[in-house]
């Protein structure tokens, strides 16, 4: 249905967007048409005098919550024929973002996204609009609309035609399960720090040894968690 790859961000502030999305890779693509952005006031679904979008919690406690009825008829008029883009709820209590989630929502037709503010939204309009609630990390942002921008510009780069093949990233932190090698560029020396001698020896398969034992070093020192789960898939696969 739709094409290109669009993304509906569905927001109280909706002069936030394009914002950083309408610059360098994703910038490019958008001018090019390779994927297109909808955004959406809800307040505009609003439908009394004063445009109330929130409203004090159920059983009291501190600030407002995102009115149900209002949310789901800003999304409902967002919606268009035959829609059936994975509609997402950024949210601290959501799944963790990963590469694994971002190349899932690539491979989608396009994506709408609801931005949260204030306490959060109504539950029944998660249930009710079948929101898949995602996190970007484990802290509280004020508002959903940096984790959309996130969000976005994750999947963007890797939409068919966004990177080239060149800097399309082969060896990227994640792709294989680990964080990347170390990079380096000219001056040969700087500051009384030199290029790796292997890096200049124009020997690619040693180039490739030593990168890979960088990246197995790195993630083994920073995060053992990913190195557990490398090694684990390698253990799966051999056995
Ligand atoms: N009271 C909520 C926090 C609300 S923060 C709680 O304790 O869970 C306000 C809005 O910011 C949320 O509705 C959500 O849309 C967004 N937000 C905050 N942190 C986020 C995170 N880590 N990932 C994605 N969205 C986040």
């Amino acid at each position: 249905m739709l094409q290109p790859f669009t993304a509906t961000v569905l927001t109280l502030y909706p002069e936030m967007f394009p914002g950083p999305l309408c610059h360098a890779l994703a910038g490019r693509a958008l001018e090019k048409d390779i994927w297109r952005l909808d955004v959406r006031n809800i307040r505009d679904a609003a439908t009394d005098r004063h445009r109330t979008v929130d409203d004090t919690p159920a059983g009291g406690g501190p600030g407002m919550v995102m009115k149900p009825d209002v949310l789901a008829a800003a999304i409902d008029s967002a919606l268009m024929p035959e829609d059936n883009r994975p509609r997402l709820l950024m949210s601290p209590r959501g799944e963790p973002l990963t590469q694994k989630l971002v190349r899932e929502f690539a491979r989608a037709p396009g994506l709408i996204i609801v931005c949260g503010r204030f306490e959060g939204v109504d539950e029944r309009v998660i249930e009710g609009r079948n929101l898949r609630e995602i996190s970007i990390g484990d802290f509280v942002l004020s508002g959903g609309e940096p984790a959309a921008l996130c969000l976005l510009d994750a999947v963007v780069r890797l939409l068919p035609g966004v990177m080239g093949k060149r800097e399309s990233g082969d060896w990227e932190t994640f792709e294989h399960g680990l964080l990347e090698y170390p990079q380096y560029t000219r001056p040969r020396e700087w500051e009384g720090r030199a290029i790796p001698e292997v890096l200049l020896s124009g020997n690619h398969a040693e180039i490739e040894r030593w990168r890979r034992e960088q990246a197995e070093r790195i993630t083994r020192e920073r995060r053992p968690d990913l190195w557990e789960a490398c090694r684990r898939g390698k253990d799966k696969n051999e056995a």
